[in-house]
């Protein structure tokens, strides 16, 4: 069961804790920050898993500030299972491979996909010699020493009108290749990439390939693993090696595609069970999910339907105005971790929360004063709001 939640304050980024008691198992979701860490949080995130008996990380999506502290885990600690979103498919790593090769490492695009292509060398030598690692999508459930979590999205199913395939991803992926190799207008990198894409993913899908649990593709720590992604590591580094780029910018309609379909691998999870009315000790974790997809969840009248009451919800997107959704379900708690984007992304926390949903308590991290309605003097704890807590993170007990 989980029992409590850390979270840390981290800036304009993501990264909790969920423990089943004090010194108990704990799964570390996200490690990340738009800014530099702190030297503290890293070393509580450390000192939290380090003590752990069973440990598990769960990586919701590859954007900085998710990521970015991944390379601080310390050296010898080590996971049970790594949860990552289900994008393991021959059409996504192409198209991935194709934007590392057309664009700038300053584009936070080109950042997804390096981050993205890069998770499971980079995680692999923390996996437990049997441990496991899980791509994960809506309709699967996790169940490790803590607790048992339904995965609400990504949902590999939903493909434009809700038209139900095989899996939107190769398809679309496949898609977007397309529009990017005649957008560049060079034909011969086609088969180059399509090569290198193959030759990264293909000893991965041969093991992936019969090892699946309840419905998620997994990978096995070992040998085999050790070999494949030292390949792996090998070919994404050939494939980033210092050339010319870019050789012109990608255009802003196909930018926002691409940058669509990866924010569709955003994993967002609960710990209820179908019919679970009770809200005790109920979590929903909604990472950077957008309204519509949100929506999609929302509108779920299958085994993966939402409680109407959870202890605590972490809401979207760090509470910025965009991604701002007024029907989220009854909580005692709203999580929400925010800080300083950088300069004029107005990024702030909205004062949305505080407004319409006067009567739960907050739990704001509001770095470097980034909360709304912390700036409209309307705090804080006496309305159960709390804007502001103290590095290195806080810890709600469900
Ligand atoms: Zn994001
Ligand atoms: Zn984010
Ligand atoms: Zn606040």
């Amino acid at each position: 069961m989980t029992e409590s939640i850390k979270i840390f304050n981290v800036n304009f980024g993501d990264c909790f804790t969920l423990e089943a008691k004090e010194g108990g198992p704990a799964m570390l979701v996200d490690f990340g920050s738009t800014r530099r860490l702190d030297d503290n949080v890293i070393a509580a995130v450390n000192r939290t898993l380090y003590r752990a008996p069973e440990r598990y990380l769960m990586l919701t999506h590859f954007h900085a500030d998710h990521y970015s502290g991944i390379s601080r885990l310390c050296r010898n600690l080590f996971f049970n299972e790594l949860y990552l979103p289900d994008f393991f498919s021959r059409g996504i790593i192409r198209l991935n491979f194709a934007l590392l090769e057309f664009l700038s490492e300053r584009s936070a695009v080109y950042n997804f996909a390096y981050n993205m292509l890069n998770s499971v060398p980079v995680l692999a030598p923390h996996l437990d010699p049997n441990g496991i690692i899980s791509f994960v999508k809506r309709h699967d459930v996790i169940t490790n020493s803590i607790d048992r979590y339904r995965i609400l999205w990504p949902d590999n199913t939903q493909y434009r009108n809700n038209f139900y395939n095989a899996g939107y991803s190769d398809e679309e992926a496949d898609e977007l290749f397309g529009e990017l190799i005649s957008y560049y207008g060079t034909r011969d990198l086609y088969e180059m990439i399509t090569a290198r894409a193959d030759s990264f993913s293909r000893p991965i899908l041969q093991l992936i390939n019969g090892s699946e649990r309840a419905g998620a593709k997994t990978l096995n720590g070992g040998d085999a693993l050790v070999r494949a992604t030292n390949d792996m590591r090998s070919i994404l580094l050939s494939a980033t090696a210092e050339k010319t780029k870019p050789i012109k910018h990608l255009n802003s309609s196909l930018r926002r595609k691409i940058s669509a379909f990866q924010n569709k691998m955003c994993l967002c999870f609960d710990n209820a069970s179908e019919n679970t009315v009770d809200l005790d000790k109920k979590v929903l974790f909604l990472s950077d999910i957008t309204r519509e997809n949100f929506n999609i969840i929302t509108a779920g009248a299958d085994n993966m339907k939402l409680c109407s009451a959870y202890s605590a919800i972490k809401v979207p997107h760090h509470g910025t105005k965009d991604y701002f959704v007024n029907n989220l379900p009854q909580s005692c708690f709203m999580m929400i971790s925010n800080g300083n984007a950088g300069s004029g992304s107005g990024w702030m926390i909205s004062a949305l929360y505080g407004l319409h949903y006067s009567t739960r308590g907050f739990i704001c991290t509001n770095y470097e004063n980034t909360c709304d309605y912390y700036l409209a003097d309307r705090q804080c704890c006496a309305s159960q709001i709390c804007c502001g807590i103290a590095s290195p993170y806080y810890q709600l007990e469900l």
